[in-house]
């Protein structure tokens, strides 16, 4: 970003709500203000602390080893089983009765597994993955619907020290098999299919064609779901014929703290995907302290649920590892959010009553697009804290969110953080924070982000740039998969010494942090740089606008010139067509940020383009806005979108 972008940036943010903890929360919360200090004081001492969360069988000889920046190795000699840690012990404890999972099927069919149940299931599991000839360091490939058997094998390969690479079950064929030839994976865990938008999808038929073509395969390994018939193969096994038959007993077997646990593909925004290497020990130390931390979760009365899709990094470390390594009770969902109608969300939450969701600013904006009546026919008084992760969240969306379904009461956590960083990073405590709408507020205890200029010195308060990590934190990438070349140059070139996240940031006066979208997506209009996400956040603060997504196209006069791609709420009627509304929401955003920021152009479609996590591909919309052909769209949840957006807009300009 340029000198200007300071001044820019300062007369942009001009939210001045405030909600501070409730009190009762305050009260008895997990973690306090003094965690902040402990953390500071001594920072390996702190995370020493935090991983004593977990059940180590050799204890560690360093914290932190650094000596080879950037590829850090926390709690060095340490040893520990992540599957015993996610399980057996809450079992060993007396804690087998407790549920892990409510799991919920699209169709309307349940299963409870507590974790009495999970230990059996995951035993049986690992017996069968040996018995196929998986072994400790070799990589399974995990592609399956939101069904239990996902955690499942999961569990079971953490727990023979097998790595997996969950790869999310929207994917193509093509997309399945670049995963699969990076990780060379020897197994593939499938499904006949599973039940999205009210009826079964296939998977089978994906697995079939990625495998035809990808050299390391050796087995399939099918869950059966739908019923769907499939194409046998001679490699493939049923999961109910090797793994129903198989002892549900199996002992864990300690792997180093710095065993591979998964490989995840970054879910591609922006390019081609990257295989994010995570390992063990840090990885579930972080993510079982920020789930206690950040969402208060208290094990024996909390019932959680994170909507997200465990094939992103989410639901990994906030579904899985997360969650299971802190005894949690967790609400998990098979389909979409409008299946049979707009309220199941609600429905499961009050049917559960769950009592801290955590979820994406995507799903929220959707929910403000179909109406605030329909969470209001629902008993959501359990609600006590609410989570947002996957893109900076809307001021007005967030108010949307406390308001509508936290009652105008529960906290809202908006939680900054990336596959790379395998856990929550920034956000602000429940029981802590006097919360801002839009903003990450503070790096977590333990965590040395800050914002630094093109030259990596920290701006002062009420300055922007580029958000970096100072300092390894535990949860940390250690690699790409196979390309350590490409891991230091793509995160560790920009700023010496410092991680870059690739986002850029801004610190208030106060110094609390907000988020200001990818700097890739900066755009540069009469030599001022403009951030989307403050344009998007004042277009979807109009009432009569649900969703909004703004890229800069090249223009002869100003550089860049801003263009809105805006989808109407649905109470906004019919004269969101004309010249007249366009003329109202570029005079708004002119009034909220200043003339600067005023789209040359809106453009009112029925649709964004999102990746399956549900994040805005603005690289498209930009190819939309400069005329030119549409880039890669592999990773796009619904490939119809662009279509049905370019015959929005005959012969756009
Ligand atoms: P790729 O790196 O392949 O382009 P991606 O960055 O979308 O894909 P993820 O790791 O799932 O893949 O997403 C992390 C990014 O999501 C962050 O870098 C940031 O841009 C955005 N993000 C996540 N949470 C927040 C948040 N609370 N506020 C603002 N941005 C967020
Ligand atoms: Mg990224």
């Amino acid at each position: 970003m340029s000198e200007k972008s300071h001044e820019t940036l300062s007369n942009l943010l001009q939210e001045k709500r405030r909600f501070p903890p409730p009190a009762d929360l305050a009260e008895s919360a997990n973690v306090t203000a003094e965690a902040y200090d402990a953390a500071a004081a001594d920072r390996l001492a702190f995370w020493a602390e935090q991983a004593e969360r977990l059940s180590w069988s050799k204890p560690w000889d360093e914290v932190l080893d650094w000596s080879n920046p950037p590829f850090a190795k926390w709690f060095v000699g340490g040893e520990l089983n992540v599957a015993y840690n996610c399980v057996d012990r809450h079992v060993e404890a007396g804690r087998g009765d407790r549920v892990a999972y409510h799991w919920e099927g699209e169709p309307g069919d349940t299963r409870t597994l507590t974790y009495a149940d999970l230990q059996r299931e995951v035993n049986k599991a690992a017996n069968a993955l040996l018995e196929l000839g998986v072994r400790k360091g070799d990589r399974v490939a995990i592609y399956l619907p939101m069904i239990p058997e996902l955690p499942i094998s999961m569990l079971a390969c953490a727990r023979i020290g097998a790595t997996h690479s969950v790869v999310f079950g929207g994917f193509s064929a093509e997309a399945l098999r670049t995963r699969i030839d990076d990780a060379q994976a020897r197994l593939v865990i499938t499904a006949d299919g599973g039940y999205r938008r009210g009826k079964p999808s296939a998977l089978k038929p994906t697995v079939d064609e990625a495998v035809a073509a990808a050299g390391s395969v050796e087995r399939v390994l099918v869950v059966r779901r739908t019923g769907a018939e499939v194409d046998a193969q001679e490699r493939d096994v049923w999961w109910h014929d090797v793994v129903d038959r198989q002892s549900d007993e199996h002992e864990a077997q300690p792997h180093d703290a710095e065993h591979p646990l998964y490989i995840l593909y970054t879910s591609g925004t922006t390019g081609k995907p990257k295989g994010i290497l995570h390992t063990s020990g840090g990885y579930l130390a972080q993510t079982a302290y920020t789930h206690h931390a950040v969402f208060d979760l208290k094990p024996e009365t909390d019932v959680y649920w994170c909507s997200a899709d465990i094939g992103w990094v989410t639901g990994h470390s906030y579904i899985v590892y997360g969650p299971l390594a802190n005894g949690a009770t967790s609400v998990m969902y098979e389909g979409t959010p409008d299946t049979p109608h707009q309220g199941r969300w609600w429905e499961i939450i009050a049917k559960y009553k769950v009592t801290v969701f955590y979820t994406a600013p995507t799903a929220i904006r959707t929910f403000m697009k179909w109406g605030d009546d329909i969470p209001a026919r629902f008993d959501l008084s359990s609600l006590r804290v609410l989570g947002s992760v996957g893109e900076p969240i809307n001021p007005e969306a967030y108010v949307w969110y406390r308001e509508n379904i936290g009652a105008g009461k529960t906290p809202v956590v908006d939680t900054w953080w990336q596959t790379e960083t395998g856990a929550i990073m920034i956000s602000p405590l429940p029981g802590v924070t006097a919360g801002k709408p839009g903003a990450a507020m503070r790096p977590l205890p333990g965590i040395d982000a800050d914002v630094v200029d093109d030259t990596g010195t920290p701006v002062p308060d009420g300055g922007g740039g580029f958000l970096v990590v100072k300092s390894p934190w535990p949860s940390m990438l250690r690699t790409i998969w196979g390309d350590d070349e490409r891991y230091v140059k793509t995160y560790w070139s920009r700023f010496p010494g410092m991680y870059f996240a690739g986002d850029g940031a801004k610190k208030d006066e106060d110094g609390d942090f907000w988020l200001l979208g990818r700097v890739d997506d900066v755009m540069l209009v009469s030599g001022h740089n403009i951030s989307t996400t403050e344009v998007e956040s004042a277009l979807v603060s109009h009432p009569k606008v649900a969703e909004a997504a703004v890229v800069g196209a090249t223009d002869p006069v100003t550089g860049q010139a801003i263009v809105a791609f805006v989808i109407p709420r649905g109470s906004a009627g019919a004269e969101v067509e004309g010249d007249e509304f366009a003329k109202e929401l570029r005079d708004h955003v002119a009034r909220s940020l200043g003339p600067i920021a005023k789209p040359r152009q809106i453009m009112i479609v029925p649709e964004l383009p999102k990746t399956r996590s549900g994040k805005i591909m603005r690289r498209l919309l930009k190819d939309v806005a400069e005329n030119r052909s549409i880039g890669d769209v592999t990773t796009l949840a619904d490939s119809t979108v662009m279509d049905l957006i370019s015959q929005k807009l005959p012969g756009t300009k």
